[in-house]
């Protein structure tokens, strides 16, 4: 006799089994990015789709399919419904997609990435203009295959934030818009703080490197189960809950490149840490969104990373590891240094104010092209329009204008809209946090972090994916998303940086 509970062991070991082909595509991608050796990129990008393929296959699996909606209709505790939820919903959106199409799906992101290093090299879009069409085209095509009730781009979205819909997202973000374009306004009319007495100066490879790992120990990364490296472009990946990593960048005459990306993908490899080991293996030891992870690293970066009160404590802590390039600097020029306000031209190097705007851009753009109202033939142009409306410049070239991010060439259309929906939930958190300890500006400037991460453990990271996002944030801050914490943040911060009257 088949029972309840068999059925169940049954479901957990395919729960599993997809989380550890997760883990090893995982590895695969990390080791690409670090130490894979160059000439191993070919057989690389076909072991990752091998992997990817039976992922597809064992999601797709029909005894899967079966044992999930046997679970669906019994009564299960609320982590386990949850687990059964999460799978239930990534299996649906498998299913719809043939595996002919998921083939051409992956092909297409595996040309067009090629493609797009090239044209980026060359600064010409016309080199990555066909292969964005067809992915385009494929990603318009994903959609309608997954469905929607009438706006292709929430079909897109849904992966990366379940549950987030446009008809949500549009009036929130235009809210926002209309704030922060307010607020840079005042901004540019003030004066331009100075530079500070470290401009210029070279900070050493190896003190930089010594600092970031100082950081991590320091907000709490555990490196008994994660790592940091070095790559081009700084990220984080998850191998397993043991088994986190991060890595960096180091620039000599940019010392804050480093502290920002490690503070950044520190927030990321903290909430990958902090799933509880009890669900480890099960969809619900995972992000409860991207937006929810990008939520993490944003709070370390810039709601802690980049205020007062931290370079209160690190300024000394950083002359004693770069004596002479920071000699005669204080708290306040890294403060004010750290938070300087300019429309620039590259997304990852904008400041907070501007930051989301660039975001904005690009989910304007991409809306228009899943709702068929610009042609990717079109997009330099556009975006060249759009860049000079929202902050007053131009780029002079592709490769410092639409060719700049890798998303749409890897596919991922809807991505965008996490990142601004992570400065919004951080704000959310902070506020909360402050709230139920009063000494939070306190425990920052005395570099004491153990009490707001035992806060974020128990209310973001062990929770893991047993709430979708906005359920979360409600659950967690009693409040409903909405732009105003985050822009109460943004104008109290700079009214300070740049003295504006409030
Ligand atoms: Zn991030």
């Amino acid at each position: 006799m088949i029972t309840a509970t068999d059925s169940w062991n049954a479901l957990e070991a395919s729960m599993r089994e997809l989380a550890d082909l997760a883990g090893m595509a995982a590895l695969l991608g990390w080791d690409r990015e670090t130490y894979m050796a160059p000439a191993g990129a070919e057989a690389r990008a076909r072991q990752q789709a091998t992997l990817r393929v039976i992922r597809h296959q064992r999601l797709t699996d029909e005894r899967l399919g079966e044992r999930l909606a046997e679970m669906a209709d019994s009564q299960l505790e609320p982590p386990q419904a949850a687990m059964v939820r999460n799978l239930a919903r990534d299996r649906d959106r498998a299913v719809r997609l043939p595996s002919e199409f998921v083939r051409r799906l992956a092909l297409a992101e595996g040309r067009g990435v090629d493609a797009w290093r090239a044209a980026r090299e060359a600064s010409d879009f016309s080199i990555f203009q066909p292969h964005l069409e067809e992915l385009v085209a494929v990603k318009r095509e994903e959609a309608d295959l997954v469905g929607h009730e009438g706006e292709r781009y929430d079909a897109l979205l849904d992966r990366y934030e379940p549950g987030m819909r446009m008809a949500r997202l549009e009036p929130l973000f235009t809210a926002l818009r209309v704030d922060l374009q307010a607020l840079l306004n005042r901004i540019l009319g003030a004066d331009e703080p100075s530079p500070p007495p470290f401009s210029g100066r070279l900070f050493p490879r190896q003190a930089q490197w010594d600092f970031t790992m100082r950081l991590l120990g320091d907000i709490g990364f555990d490196m008994r189960a994660g790592r940091q490296d070095i790559s081009a472009h700084p990220f984080t990946t998850s191998i397993a809950l043991g088994d986190v990593r991060l890595t960096t960048r180091i620039h000599e005459d940019a010392p804050f490149d480093a502290v920002f990306s490690t503070i950044h993908e520190g927030g990321h490899g903290l909430y990958e840490q902090g799933f509880d080991p009890a669900h480890d293996g099960t969809p619900v030891a995972e992000a409860a969104s991207l937006g929810i992870h990008e939520s993490q690293s944003r709070l370390w970066e810039n709601v802690i990373g980049r205020s007062r009160q931290f370079w209160e404590h690190y300024t000394p802590v950083m002359h004693e590891f770069f004596p002479e390039p920071m000699s005669d600097a204080s708290p306040e020029d890294v403060f004010r240094e750290v938070n300087r306000v300019r429309p620039s031209l590259i997304r990852v190097e904008a400041d907070e104010v501007t930051y989301n705007l660039h975001i904005l851009i690009r989910l304007e753009l991409e809306l228009a092209l899943m709702r068929d109202q610009l042609e990717p033939a079109e997009l330099p142009a556009a975006w060249n329009e759009a860049y000079r409306s929202a902050l007053g410049i131009s780029p002079g070239n592709d490769a410092e204008g639409v060719l700049q991010d890798i998303h749409w060439s890897v596919g991922s259309f809807g991505y965008f809209p996490t990142y601004t929906l992570g400065n919004l939930y951080a704000a959310l958190l902070w506020d909360q946090f402050r709230t139920e300890h009063s000494d939070a500006d306190a425990l920052i400037g005395s570099g004491s972090f153990g009490m707001l991460l035992e806060w974020l453990r128990v209310h973001v990271h062990r929770r893991g994916h047993l709430y979708d996002a906005e359920d979360l944030i409600r659950l967690t801050t009693g409040r409903s998303l909405s732009h105003e914490p985050f822009m109460r943040y943004l104008v109290d911060k700079f009214e300070t940086v740049y003295g504006l009257a409030a």
